[in-house]
């Protein structure tokens, strides 16, 4: 069977607190101790590289089935292999939604031939909808790993409750789109630069309300729930507080929020225009220390695929932009060539913690594990070109930006899906 040796990298992997120079031996697709190593093995020289557990992306829309124009499950964990992503929680907004357990077997089963590892979130209600609960133990029987209306909150506070109840017992995560739909629906973040714009804002009270709401239902009934995509300074402060009171919530916020803000947006181009949308330097750094403290458990990508037709309205345009391939660079970027953190800590926000939030066996490279790893140069430059993106989509709100580190190889359960070396 396949067998690769990947010699002299500067191998990190926080789960082992190892941070050494050494080989890494992967055969039949699990990590193998050293002493296995046979003469048919494929030699990879990396020196200068640092090797790392492959990234666990919690927030990813792979749009297939229905819009495979945006992106699709193959090429979507393309550009998953090209971030060093090798785990990857798809979200249900697809057309139909993840709703029915028909439609959770056709993205596990088309993701068996993908570069990355797919688990799928189910929905919670019917289509998104907030009117009929989904069943969620058909959908469990089916694969899914996660519950979530994500794209939208779910308006019904009733069916969250049961979601979040049903999802402990069964031991998935509930991750939640917090917004409050009544208060959102803007196209920018409110305030100078949505008055600028002239154009309607979507004030930072309308996520701090879902979360809020979430933050309470955890606390009320006991279970976990975890917070997509914060954004807020508020958001923030509230989900620290609700840490030392024990609620069991976790959250993430996204590569975007670390390096962006609302600033942007003058540019009047729709590849800045997300939910939630880039807010103030205030909020940014408040993402930042979030990580820092503990506060915010994960970074994750928010991929979500748009073409350039769907993109060409500023206003009109679908929110949303890529992330998977620059997710890692721009995490870097900000938080470890800045020395805010160490890259055992960053990988702990991009693997170790995703993979407990999951329940899934990933984020480490320990022996008998499955093979998942990434290997990048610390030190390169490069300024990222959307064409030059692996995805359909080129969607990137980093384009043009000059990023540090850049991922050289992703090995997923033994295969090596990207190779740059
Ligand atoms: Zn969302």
């Amino acid at each position: 069977m396949n067998e690769i040796l990947i010699k002299g990298a500067r191998v990190i992997d926080p789960a082992n607190h190892l941070d050494e120079i050494s080989d890494i031996l992967i055969k039949d697709g699990h990590f193998a101790p050293l002493s296995e190593v046979s003469d048919k093995v494929q030699m990879i020289n990396a020196d200068g590289l640092i090797a790392v557990p492959g990234l666990v992306d919690l927030h990813v829309h792979l749009r297939d089935p229905g819009q495979t124009y945006k992106e699709d499950i193959i090429s979507g964990c393309r550009s998953a292999a090209a971030g060093g992503v090798t785990s990857l929680l798809a979200m249900p907004n697809t057309i139909p939604a993840v709703d029915t357990p028909e439609t959770v077997r056709y993205i596990l089963d088309k993701a068996k031939n993908a570069d990355a590892h797919v688990y799928v979130v189910g929905a919670i209600t019917k289509d998104l909808k907030s009117e009929q609960p989904t069943d969620i133990d058909a959908l469990k029987q089916a694969g899914i790993s996660a519950l979530s209306d994500d794209g939208k909150p779910v308006e019904n506070t009733c069916f969250m409750v049961e979601a979040m109840k049903k999802a402990a017992k069964l031991n998935i995560p509930v991750t939640a789109h917090c917004e409050d739909p009544y208060l959102a629906g803007g196209k920018v973040n409110e305030g100078e630069i949505s008055e600028i714009l002239g154009v309607k804002g979507m004030p930072a009270a309308a996520e701090d309300a879902g979360t809020a709401r979430e933050l309470s239902l955890a606390q009320a009934y006991h279970v976990p729930i975890h917070i997509c995509h914060v954004s807020t300074a508020t958001s923030y402060v509230m989900i620290k507080d609700a840490k030392k009171q024990g609620v069991q919530v976790t959250a993430e916020t996204g590569p975007h929020y670390l390096m962006l803000t609302q600033d942007e947006l003058l540019k009047r181009d729709a590849d800045y225009r997300m939910n939630p949308p880039l807010r103030t330097e205030y909020d940014r750094q408040a993402m930042i220390q979030g990580l820092l403290d503990g506060t915010i458990d994960a970074i994750a990508t928010d991929h979500a695929p748009h073409s350039p037709e769907d993109k060409s309205d500023f206003v009109n345009a679908p929110n949303g932009a890529i992330g998977m391939e620059t997710s890692f660079a721009a995490s870097y970027t900000v938080l470890v060539k800045t020395g805010l953190m160490t890259v055992a800590q960053l990988i702990e926000k991009m693997a170790v913690n995703p993979a407990h939030i999951l329940h899934i066996d990933a984020g480490t490279l320990s022996c008998g594990k499955p093979a998942d790893i990434m290997l990048f140069d610390p030190s390169e430059e490069w300024t990222v070109d959307p064409e030059k993106l692996h995805g359909k989509s080129k969607n990137t709100p980093f384009k043009g930006l000059t990023l540090t580190s850049k991922v050289k190889l992703t090995i997923c359960g033994g295969k090596i899906v990207y190779n740059e070396l």
